[in-house]
């Protein structure tokens, strides 16, 4: 594959020393942070690993709100972009998980028990398109309009 030309000019070459310059920077920087846990105590609160806190926390991500369910309790997580976490809060702080990435809290790969509950098992209503429990679910004994999978409110309309 042939690329397009990309011109550099003086101009684009100082951007250029400045950027990677910052980016190097910033790499250094969230390795000693990561290194000495600086700021423990917020990540805790956060539910994240030291992996996700000090080094994907500001990977840029879309900015349209957006919400998953939590990838055990099947609870709404709800964010200001599109990076949205795959755990909820509440999950994280319960079985000591990191809600970005759903590893261990304090990256222990060998931690002694893994002991998490099944996953509650989500699906999108056919008409509201919210996520409910696939068992709260009521099937539509024929499919109308596309309409198959309703939760309880669209159900009793
Ligand atoms: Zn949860
Ligand atoms: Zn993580
Ligand atoms: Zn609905």
């Amino acid at each position: 594959m042939i690329l397009n030309q990309y011109t550099l000019s003086a101009r684009d070459a100082e951007s250029a020393t400045v950027i990677s310059k910052g980016l190097a920077e910033r790499c250094v920087q969230n390795a000693v942070n990561f290194q000495a846990d600086s700021q423990r105590i917020k990540r805790k609160k956060y539910s994240e690993c030291k992996a996700c806190f000090y080094f994907c926390r500001h990977k840029m991500a879309g900015a349209a709100c957006s919400s998953r369910p939590c990838g055990l309790c099947g609870k709404s997580v709800d964010s200001g972009s599109t990076d949205v976490s795959r755990l909820c809060l509440d999950c994280g702080h319960k079985h000591k998980l990191c809600v970005v990435c759903g590893g261990d809290i304090e990256l222990k790969v060998y931690r002694r028990k893994w002991d998490l509950p099944e996953p509650v098992e989500t699906q999108a209503c056919d008409l509201c398109q919210s996520f409910f429990s696939k068992a709260s679910l009521t099937e539509l004994p024929k499919p109308r309009n596309g309409l198959r999978m309703l939760c309880k409110s669209c159900a009793s309309l």
